[in-house]
């Protein structure tokens, strides 16, 4: 991939949400730079990454952008949402309450990101099966009454994500273009 010479047909605004320690920073990293970091937290203050790729013979730049660790504040605010065409929502499978909390963030795109967001809500960590307090029915359930396309993934083996990914912009895609 030749980045900065490459004809560039659309850039998508794409914003990463959810609870902390949900696994959010590694799902993105996972997908812009096919990498994982035990040590995580290094990409603090880092507003947003990028990947280019093709969509229907469409050159596509994803900039995703990712909280830093504000979501613990509750300072995730409008700019943040502002231009926004998708959402990866994550919660952990591993965490009951962080999935618990997936309408409250939910309700929180609706106020502050346009009407016609693409969501994806995204169950991460699903390589620690044995530790799983989150049933996967329960999020589909929840995702087909809220018209949210649904996932599960794992950002430390990969499992998923560029899947998840694709599905988002590929929607937008269709919604855009
Ligand atoms: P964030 O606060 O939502 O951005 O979460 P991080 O990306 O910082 O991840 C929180 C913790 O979960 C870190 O210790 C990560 O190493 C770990 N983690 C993230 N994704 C996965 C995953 O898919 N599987 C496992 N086992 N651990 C993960």
């Amino acid at each position: 991939r030749s980045n900065g010479e490459e004809r560039i047909d659309y850039v998508y605004k794409v914003v990463v949400i959810g609870d902390s320690a949900v696994g959010k920073t590694q799902v993105l990293s996972r997908f812009t730079r096919n990498e994982f970091c035990f040590d995580s937290k290094s990409t603090i203050g880092v507003e947003f990454q990028t990947r280019t790729l093709t969509i229907k013979s469409k050159v596509v730049k994803a900039q995703i952008w990712d909280t830093a660790g504000q979501e613990r504040y509750r300072a995730v605010t409008s700019a943040y949402y502002r231009g926004a065409l998708g959402a990866m929502l994550v919660y952990d499978i591993t965490k009951r309450e962080s999935f618990d909390h997936v309408a409250r963030w939910v309700e929180e795109l609706r106020a502050h990101a346009d009407n016609s967001i693409v969501i994806a809500l995204i169950g991460n960590k699903v390589d620690l099966e044995d530790k799983r307090a989150v049933p996967s029915e329960d999020a589909v359930e929840f995702a087909e009454n809220q018209g949210l396309y649904f996932f599960e993934t794992s950002a430390l083996t990969g499992d998923n994500v560029e899947a998840a990914f694709f599905k988002l912009l590929e929607e937008i895609y269709s919604m855009v273009s």
